[in-house]
């Protein structure tokens, strides 16, 4: 495989030098920023406005054990039990207990988190055995917490920022990381403003590029969320761990012709119920919890419900509840739902399951080292096992501000071991152009997208998977190696390598276990597969 995806010589392109170099503007990427910058100058790269990310999309909350009935002990035995035994139980333990810190902390940078009189409020969500969930401005979480961090960011004299700027590769060489080849698109800082392709040179680099679900044909991510930190990672001799598991959300908003906005498992938490195309109510007749059944069970049950029924979609059914509660707690899915003339008060909400959230990713340490020298990562792009086989509600953004913090001080505090790269010497890559401009690449795209739903979806068996290789390996052989120059396309080659990735891990992986489900497999194989963990690397 080619170990990068343009075609340059570092000693002929401009460059720029940082001390930590952050890709992505994340809850991960902000908040590692922050600490990194008590060490050294630090550049944030990102490849659109600064807070187009999933983020800012947030909406549910973030799971926390500081209510006065909650404990750090319930929260991690909640998030063991919903990772089907699969989660790596120190990350667990760092995460929840370091959590409750990091939401003081953003309280004191100004996040406003909703309240109950002088209290945090609360609320439930599927997996959770007590309220647990704060949530900001009704169902605005995510877009509080990153304008919050960004306040915080810009406060920082260390901190440059570059917006609309794409990396391409990794410089890299012999397990080591110097840096990134970065394409401005709109340059906007001062030294790389004449050229689009530059190198930035760095001590440290930390990938915060999050998930990957443009990967799917349906999904809830932001249009950012094509897989590549984990494309640039294994380009660069990078692990990835856990491909195969990949979370649908059960109820995004299904109208056709507008991008699938999520509908917060919140709503169910506050006591909203799905019914079929008949008005019949149906999650008891899968498990015990209804409408609270676990994401993976949620999302394979509808998709049954509507096979049976032969409909699309399935409905939300909030009319039975109070028109104060929904104003105060779902502001925003009142109003996207009435832009499409849904009244929710009266109207069912139609809903399907969609692609939301990548558990697995590059592998980390503690402290969000990767096995690359200078390379660090964290967020959804990196994979410290904290998640398991699934994912407990509103647990990521808790682990994108704790592995944040610890890849952003990690990476601060060795600023000054590992590698060096000689400038006297150089990397380079030569690639050849000739057919590239021949694909169209937005046609390759949806057909991996429609592919991925297909054949990778919420479920998979040796059939289709076999055929989904045959594809990707198919549409690769004249992809994969030709120069293009522009962003959509890099990204589709990093989606295509990652639905590759994902497909791989989930062929290998012979039984169902939480987010993984295989019709021909349909047990979870405990002998064979107990505490088995699927590895990946081009090395
Ligand atoms: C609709 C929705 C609702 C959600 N609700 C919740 C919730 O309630 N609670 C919860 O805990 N989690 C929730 N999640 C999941 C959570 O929001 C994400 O897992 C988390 O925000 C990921 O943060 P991150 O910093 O890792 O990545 P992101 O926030 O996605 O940021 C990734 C960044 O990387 C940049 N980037 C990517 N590739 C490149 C490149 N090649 N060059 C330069 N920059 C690049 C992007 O521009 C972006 O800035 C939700 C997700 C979605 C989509």
């Amino acid at each position: 495989m080619n170990k990068f995806l343009t075609s340059f010589n570092s000693k002929d392109l401009p460059s720029v030098k940082t001390d930590i170099l952050i890709i992505g503007s994340g809850v991960a990427g902000l908040s590692a920023a922050i600490q990194a910058a008590k060490y050294g100058k630090v550049t944030i790269i990102t490849k659109d406005k600064l807070s187009e990310n999933n983020t800012q999309k947030a909406q549910g909350g973030i799971a926390v054990a500081l209510s006065e009935n909650d404990s750090s002990e319930k929260h991690i035995e909640d998030t063991l039990r919903v990772g089907c035994g699969l989660c790596n139980e120190k990350t667990v333990r760092i995460v929840v207990e370091e959590g409750p810190v990091r939401i003081k902390e953003l309280i004191q940078w100004g996040t406003e988190f909703d309240k109950q009189g002088a209290r945090l409020s609360f609320t439930q969500e599927a997996g959770h055995s007590i309220r647990r969930v704060i949530h900001a401005k009704g169902d605005a979480t995510g877009a509080e917490l990153e304008r919050a961090l960004i306040a915080k960011v810009r406060q920082s004299a260390n901190i440059k920022i570059l917006e609309y700027a794409f990396v391409i590769d990794l410089l890299h060489k012999d397990g080591a990381c110097f840096g990134t080849v970065v394409n401005i698109k709109n340059g906007n800082v001062g030294a790389i403003r004449e050229s689009p392709k530059k190198i930035v040179y760095a001590r440290k680099v930390i990938l915060a590029t999050g998930g990957i679900g443009q990967v799917y044909r349906e999904t809830t991510n932001s249009t950012v969320a094509t897989g590549c930190g984990m494309a640039l990672a294994y380009r660069a001799g990078a692990k990835l761990i856990d491909m195969e598991f990949v979370q649908f959300h059960p109820t995004t908003l299904y109208v056709a012709g507008l991008s699938r906005t999520l509908i917060s498992e919140a709503v169910r938490g506050e006591g909203g119920v799905l019914r079929n195309k008949h008005g019949e109510r149906f999650m008891f007749e899968y498990h015990k919890d209804g409408e609270l059944a676990p994401r993976d069970v949620m999302s394979r049950s509808i998709l049954k419900e509507m096979r049976e029924t032969a409909d699309t979609r399935v409905y939300l059914d909030l009319t039975h509840l109070s028109y104060k509660l929904i104003e105060n707690r779902f502001p925003n899915i009142m109003e996207v739902c009435s832009s499409f003339g849904i009244d929710i008060k009266k109207d069912f909400i139609p809903v399907r399951p969609t692609a939301h959230y990548m558990i697995g990713g590059i592998k980390i340490d503690k402290n969000g080292k990767t096995n690359i020298q200078n390379l660090y990562a964290c967020g959804e792009t990196a994979s410290s096992g904290v998640h398991g086989a699934n994912r407990l509600a509103s647990n990521s953004l808790l682990e994108g501000l704790v592995f944040g913090y610890r890849a952003g001080q990690s990476a601060g505090k060795d600023i000054d071991c590992g590698k060096r790269f000689d400038r006297t010497s150089d990397i380079s890559n030569v690639l050849d152009s000739a057919g590239a401009r021949k694909l169209d690449i937005g046609d390759l795209k949806a057909s991996l997208k429609s592919l991925m739903t297909r054949y990778v979806g919420i479920e998979r068996d040796e059939r289709s998977l076999l055929a989904a290789q045959k594809e990707i390996n198919f549409w690769s052989s004249y992809v994969m190696g030709k120069e293009f120059s522009d962003i959509r396309d890099w990204e589709f080659q990093n989606m295509l390598l990652v639905a590759g990735l994902v497909q791989k891990a989930a062929l290998i992986r012979k039984e169902s276990i939480g987010v993984h489900y295989r019709t021909d497999y349909p047990e979870q194989n405990g002998k064979e597969w107990q505490k088995r963990h699927i590895e990946l690397s081009d090395i």
